[in-house]
């Protein structure tokens, strides 16, 4: 079988990202980029698949500036066989990502397509959905466990309060959860296997998929400072504080 992944190229989650200061974005000038952690654990999974002669290729793809080949050198270093580049303007929407995805999936049809259950620069938790509707595949999303069982793959889903699990028939779509493993790191010799496993690059365009915008970003902001606090002599006056400036006990 064949496993898809599809990985995202966001800001590196140690970076504290600042809006530009007309607001139209958020400012990725020398900023480090890296792989979407969830990308990074789908990548882990599909590798995972693999090593236990489930998977037999896995398949990394990005939607994303030249400069997301980085990412899928990383993927490549993780274990991954070859890599797709569709080269897009960085940040397209979530609903252009998943029909350039479908795409792919038409093209390569692979058996089981991973990804990560959000990317952390725009919190959309939409692509994984909007590519199992757009195929009309299955999904289980926010996975914490993946069992493929012959033509079916049962997946743990972390739902509030508790699990869930669904049994999907085979092709489905996964998008993964913080637990479902903890990455591996490249080692030295991988990094330089993964320099020559291949990486095709294609563009929307040539896959016959229209990206353009359908919603417009009005603006960024950070969030308001936060004010100094202040000392209180003892119990009474923070009492009195709370119930007639804060008001937030009665
Ligand atoms: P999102 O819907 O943006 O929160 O992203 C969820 C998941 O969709 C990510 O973890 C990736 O697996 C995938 N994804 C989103 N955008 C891209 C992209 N530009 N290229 C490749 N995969 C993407």
């Amino acid at each position: 079988m064949k496993v898809l992944v599809a990985v995202k190229r966001v800001v590196d989650y140690n970076v504290k990202v600042r809006p530009k200061p007309d607001g139209s974005g958020v400012d990725l000038a020398n900023v480090k980029m890296a792989i979407n952690p969830f990308c990074e654990i789908a990548v882990e999974e599909a590798v995972r698949l693999k090593e236990r002669g489930v998977a037999d290729e896995v398949v990394v793809v990005s939607v994303g500036p030249t400069q997301a080949q980085e990412q899928l050198r990383t993927a490549l270093a993780l274990g991954a066989d070859r890599g797709i580049l569709v080269e897009a303007e960085a940040d397209l929407e979530p609903l252009a990502v998943a029909k350039v995805l479908k795409a792919v999936c038409e093209r390569e049809q692979p058996g089981l397509v991973i990804l990560g259950k959000q990317s952390i620069d725009g919190d959309n938790n939409q692509t994984g959905q909007l590519l199992a509707a757009l195929l009309g595949w299955g999904q289980g999303t926010f996975a914490s466990e993946v069992v493929v069982e012959g033509d079916r793959v049962r997946v743990t889903r972390e739902v509030d309060g508790g699990l869930q699990t669904v049994s999907l028939r085979l092709p489905a779509v996964v998008t993964t959860d913080l637990r479902l493993n903890e990455p591996r790191y490249a080692s030295l010799p991988n990094i330089m296997k993964a320099k020559k496993k291949p990486i095709e690059v294609t563009r929307p365009a040539e896959l016959g998929v229209d990206v353009a915008r359908r919603t417009e970003l009005l603006g960024v902001e950070p969030p308001p400072a936060r004010k100094g606090g202040i000392k209180v002599a003892d119990v009474a006056e923070l009492v009195d504080k709370l119930r007639n400036e804060a008001k937030v006990i009665g």
